[in-house]
């Protein structure tokens, strides 16, 4: 599966960094909007649940993306009024979040069928 990607010491190797920005920082929004649906999520359960994937994201890669899908309007965060300043701040999905999910699932099924099940649609005849 995706368990070789991502991992700490791959990290370091030049290719992953290209990988993770141009398309694996993608998959991890994916997943964040999928969970958020399901339940309030918090940081550290983000890093955890991604690393049971097989991915390692940093804090400094984590915060600032939950803050760029909060200002989207794809997740409100709630902080406890009671937790001082290192509250923990907990995400849930909007109703925004959940119609940019629903149109996200149909295009992962489409892309599913044609990448790993190899169902080729007959784009320009190329294989004729
Ligand atoms: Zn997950």
């Amino acid at each position: 599966m995706v368990s070789d990607f991502g991992k700490r010491s791959e990290l370091f190797w030049p290719p992953m960094k290209a990988l993770i920005r141009e398309v694996l920082l993608s998959f991890w929004k994916v997943h964040i909007l999928h969970h958020a649906g399901e339940a309030p999520v918090h940081g550290q359960w983000i890093v955890t649940e991604l690393r049971r994937h097989g991915y390692e994201i940093s804090p400094g890669t984590l915060y600032p993306l939950l803050r760029r899908m909060e200002r989207l309007g794809w997740l409100r965060c709630k902080v406890d009024p009671n937790g001082g300043r290192r509250a923990r701040k907990d995400y849930r999905l909007t109703v925004e979040g959940r119609k940019v999910l629903g149109l996200i699932r149909k295009q992962i099924e489409e892309l599913y069928k044609e990448v790993v099940l190899g169902a080729h649609s007959n784009h320009g005849g190329r294989r004729a």
